[in-house]
């Protein structure tokens, strides 16, 4: 039906395209235009006469929450101030924003208005001079996402006065997009399920088993013995993750996720950010922290800027919580140049900052060659598809419509078992079962992402695969959930339910950079260590900016898990040193 009504408004552009040859002097007029946005067409209606654009209205879209929404609240209005469409893109939504540009210049040109008249430099609005502001805080913490609005709230819980620098216009980062789950050991939500033998020691190992025995054993043991504590502190802030199943590369089942089964990583940003406002915390979007300020070897602020400001930002604390490099293609191909034209699934803004910053004052940083592909990204998009699908009974098939991997073996072995197919990818299949229990696989069938069929002779001609081999992978692999043993591959998990329930479903999928396990050194409590082995006094890191935790690959939940524990543990001490520190003004 959409398509229809856009359909509609193409045509009567066209028309108005004959019917209007050109425009008297001062003549205002309204027009519609499409452009081609995230999830289908972006339609605005603009209204303009031959030098001045007047109005900007976004009519039709379907962007995703928190990104491109908040490129269809803003460049409308900054168009039209500007007078110009060379507005910058919005940070991080940059396929909205051109879908906006694209859709005024259609309807400018559908009116008989030439695009190019706003299009000039002259058009663009002058540069604003920055004017220099000094801030004043207990707690100045670098970056929203999860591991930066846990700090947030559990530094306000001990009292501390806390600023948050957002370098994109949203918060949550990388860990918006964490799909799966947290893994947890030891927790009442294990229990609930009568899962009793999946504890602190098993968790501790299959990390350290998945990481190849390259993580720090001190921070891993950190992680696993605080996990179950940091499940009942975000219950507690009204974040329950009582539901439990395994992931890969786990023996047991840890993965705690939202009830109504939805991605844990935008319900724990929301969840955070509504707790982060109920404590009256500022979070200053926009806003880029670009160096770290020292007195007499201890952090004591930062140095920000946002459009209109230079910031000088005074501290007794700092906590870099500014996320991972995986989209930092520089960074990533100095460490390992053969990532040069890999798809990447992070946000735009994981540059790295924190590291580079940690490093200007004498940070170490350690495992920096240790990036993660994730094997299931749906390459057209850069989107992630689940691990937790394969946990709920997806599996991988080839070219040849065969299974050729334990689907569920860790994240770099499944990986590197699909750049070994023909053409490097492979398809996930899933059923109706599935989909009905699992927002997100409704969500990839919504976005066009998957084909279908009736049967699996259907699927499998609209994969164009060998339907025979197919069928007798399908029903090889129902008889292995039947008995319980996967005789092929060995595969132990993730097999509570068959693939029986049509319609059935298939995603081409390939590995994508997901995750940089490498970062800044810390220790247990957070503290950044420098590259002599000393504690950084006031600096402290947490989340995917610190390296460490996962060695050298990340078991899937275990980010979450990272930042929620140690973005607890280093609000808490950034807090109990703020008050015990005295305060010392900026260099
Ligand atoms: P984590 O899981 O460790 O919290 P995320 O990627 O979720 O990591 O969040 C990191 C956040 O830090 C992102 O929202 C990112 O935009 C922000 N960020 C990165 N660099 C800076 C910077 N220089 N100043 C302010 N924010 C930053």
């Amino acid at each position: 039906m959409k398509k229809l009504i856009s359909l509609a408004i193409v045509f009567a552009m066209m028309l108005a395209i004959c019917l209007c040859p050109g425009l008297a002097e001062g003549e205002k007029v309204t027009a519609t235009g499409v452009g081609q946005g995230i999830d289908g067409d972006v339609v605005v209606q603009v209204e303009a006469d031959a030098t001045t654009i007047y109005d900007v209205q976004v009519l039709e879209q379907n962007e995703t929450e928190g990104i491109g929404s908040v490129a269809v609240e803003k460049l409308p209005g900054e168009i039209v101030a500007s007078n110009s469409i060379l507005v910058d893109d919005i940070s991080g939504a940059t396929v909205t924003s051109t879908a906006i540009k694209t859709a005024i210049r259609e309807a400018l040109t559908s009116a008989g208005i030439d695009p190019a008249a706003f299009e000039t430099e002259q058009a663009k609005a002058e540069a604003v001079e920055k004017t220099a502001e000094t801030l004043d805080c207990d707690v100045v913490i670098v970056g929203a996402g999860g591991a930066g609005l846990t700090a947030a709230v559990r530094a306000t819980q001990e009292g501390a006065k806390v600023l948050v620098l957002e370098k994109m216009p949203f918060v949550g980062g990388n860990s918006l997009k964490a799909s799966g789950g947290m893994n947890c050991a030891g927790t009442k939500f294990q229990e609930a399920e009568g899962i009793t033998d999946s504890g602190v020691q098993e968790f501790i190992e299959d990390t350290m088993n998945g990481g190849h025995q390259l993580n720090d054993l001190a921070l891993v043991t950190t992680m696993a013995e605080n996990s179950a504590e940091a499940v009942e502190w975000l219950e507690s802030i009204g974040a329950p993750l009582p539901k439990v199943a395994a992931t890969g590369g786990t023996t047991h089942k840890y993965l705690h996720s939202p009830e109504d089964g939805s991605p844990v990583g935008a319900y724990l940003v929301a969840k955070l950010s509504e707790e982060a406002e109920k404590q009256g915390i500022e979070i200053m979007l926009n806003t880029t922290a670009t160096e770290i300020l020292m007195d007499n070897g201890a952090a004591v602020g930062v140095k920000a800027n946002d459009a209109e400001h230079d910031y000088t930002i005074n501290a007794k604390a700092v906590i870099l919580a500014s996320g991972g490099f995986g989209a930092n293609f520089e960074l990533m191909c100095s460490f390992n140049p053969s990532l040069a034209n890999a798809v990447t699934t992070n946000h735009p803004g994981a540059t790295g900052d924190g590291i580079m910053m940690a490093e200007a004052v004498g940070a170490a940083t350690v495992d920096m060659e240790q990036i993660q592909l994730h094997p299931t990204v749906y390459q057209a998009t850069s989107m992630l598809v689940s691990e937790k699908m394969r946990s709920l009974g997806a599996i991988l098939v080839n070219h040849e419509g065969k299974r050729f991997t334990n689907d569920l073996a860790t994240r770099d072995a499944v990986s590197a078992a699909e750049l070994e197919q023909t053409g490097g990818y492979a398809w996930i299949i899933f059923d109706q079962n599935l989909v009905d229990h699992n927002k997100s696989a409704a969500q990839y069938i919504e976005q066009g992402m998957a084909v279908t069929g009736e049967t699996y002779e259907a699927l499998a001609e609209a994969m164009d695969v060998d339907v025979a081999a197919f069928v007798e992978t399908m029903n090889t692999w129902n008889e292995a959930v039947k008995t319980g043993e996967d005789k092929e591959f060995g595969r132990n998990n993730g097999m509570d339910d068959d693939l029986s329930t049509a319609p059935f479903y298939a995603i081409q999928i390939a590995p994508g950079i997901h995750h940089t396990m490498g970062g800044i050194k810390i220790d247990t409590d957070t503290e950044v260590i420098s590259t002599e082995g000393a504690v950084i006094p006031g600096l402290f890191a947490a989340g995917e900016t610190t390296g460490g935790v996962h060695g050298g690959n990340r078991i899937g939940g275990n980010a979450v898990c990272d930042f929620v524990v140690f973005g607890r543990i280093a609000g808490a001490n950034a807090a109990a040193y703020a008050a015990a520190a005295e305060v010392a003004p900026a260099a």
